[in-house]
């Protein structure tokens, strides 16, 4: 085991996946939709198979693709990006690492928020770096500015922003932003800006792009997934987006991970992006609805559900619930004896600072949400 790479092994979600496998347990861990899937997708992927290429794609992904990302960014969040700055990756994850591989270089600090996503820190030490993180505050998950800025030290090159926040759903506002923009316009660090839960906001928020910020315009690569905004996360398409000298060191990295992604899907995805505003607002209220009717559920029966902006998760306070703030303990309770699967919120956590927490997708339908609330309402 000495020979191997960290990390050597395997994350949260697919062991909460397995164990729900085994145990038969309702999976509201891993976030996957379990809603009928955007048949314009589909059929749009099932003609691309049949009638158009299946070879390779440029290394940067299909015109059409990069030039529909362009149109969606700019109907959907007025924001202008070009051709030139779009690098198609295999999901979101490639584009992370492209960008990461790219920007981090050994000896380098680079900051993570935290609770963050689990690939963050180790493509960092991948590359060589050192990750610093700053916690945000609950219950509203907000980020104190002035510990973001203590933690920049003479070695820290960049930090990495992820609004809306997987796990917990929260929303960097307009003036943190800006206030990132110029504390990293002073400190001149890059931001790598997670965003691919942009199209899952619920609460009537507009999404706030980092690139939009104009002290970030040229020193920050966004991320997106059209695995999120399509919720078929199995699709594994997502992009970088960057100033034409960012986007091409990201390019030089992708081109070496995976070189280019399945060119059927990324035609389909091309499609899908040109639908018009009222089909994202119909597919979100969709998720609205899943939401309510687990909060509701969840509420009813004695738990205590945090506020959440965007994403397809939930949090339970455990403590406020009543329940003993250990989230690994209770996840593994609530998958041993009422048969759902959660995530432990600590599990986003570099040190386990916050162990109050766990997070339900509620991305599933009426039957399945009805069938957990019933379970858990029992296990209390
Ligand atoms: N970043 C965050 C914050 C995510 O939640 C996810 C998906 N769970 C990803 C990146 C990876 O997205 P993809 O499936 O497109 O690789
Ligand atoms: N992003 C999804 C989640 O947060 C799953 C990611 C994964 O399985 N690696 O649950």
């Amino acid at each position: 085991a000495q020979r191997l790479a960290r990390p050597a092994s395997t994350t949260v979600f697919e062991r909460m996946s397995a164990l729900a496998r085994e145990t038969g347990a309702i999976n509201l861990g891993q976030g996957f939709p379990d809603l009928p899937e955007p048949p314009e997708l589909i059929a749009a992927a099932q003609a691309a198979l049949a009638e158009r290429s299946n070879q390779y794609p440029p290394m940067r992904g299909l015109a059409e693709l990069r030039r529909a990302i362009a149109a969606y960014y700019a109907a959907e969040q007025g924001l202008a990006v070009a051709e030139e700055e779009i690098v198609v990756t295999s999901g979101a994850t490639e584009a992370l690492a492209s960008a990461l591989l790219a920007l981090v270089r050994p000896g380098d600090e680079v900051i993570l928020i935290q609770p963050c996503y689990d690939a963050y820190q180790p493509l960092i030490e991948r590359a060589g770096g050192t990750p610093r993180f700053v916690n945000l505050t609950p219950p509203h998950w907000t980020l104190d500015q002035s510990a973001l800025a203590a933690a920049i030290t003479p070695a820290t090159r960049g930090v990495v922003l992820n609004s809306p926040n997987n796990p917990v759903g929260a929303l960097l506002d307009a003036a943190t932003l800006e206030a990132i923009g110029a504390l990293c316009e002073r400190r001149d660090l890059w931001v790598v800006s997670d965003e691919v839960w942009e199209g899952t906001i619920l609460d009537g928020s507009a999404h706030r792009s980092a690139l939009a910020v104009p002290a970030l315009r040229d020193r920050t690569v966004k991320v997106g997934s059209a695995g999120k905004i399509f919720s078929l996360t199995g699709w594994k398409i997502g992009w970088a987006i960057a100033a034409p000298p960012l986007a091409g060191a990201v390019a030089a990295r992708h081109q070496f991970l995976t070189f280019t992604t399945a060119t059927p899907l990324q035609w389909a995805v091309a499609e899908g992006l040109a639908l018009p505003s009222a089909w994202h607002r119909e597919h979100r209220a969709r998720y609205a609805h899943a939401k309510a009717r687990l909060v509701r559920g969840l509420t009813e029966a004695g738990f205590a559900v945090l506020p959440a902006s965007a994403t397809w998760f939930v949090t339970i306070d455990l403590a406020a619930s009543g329940l003993a703030a250990d989230d690994e303990a209770v996840a593994r309770t609530l998958i041993e004896t009422a048969g759902v699967a959660s995530i432990p919120v600590s599990a986003f956590y570099a040190e386990a600072a916050e162990r109050g927490y766990v997070r339900l997708c509620f991305a599933k339908d009426d039957g399945t949400l009805d069938e957990a609330v019933r379970r858990l309402a029992a296990f209390r």
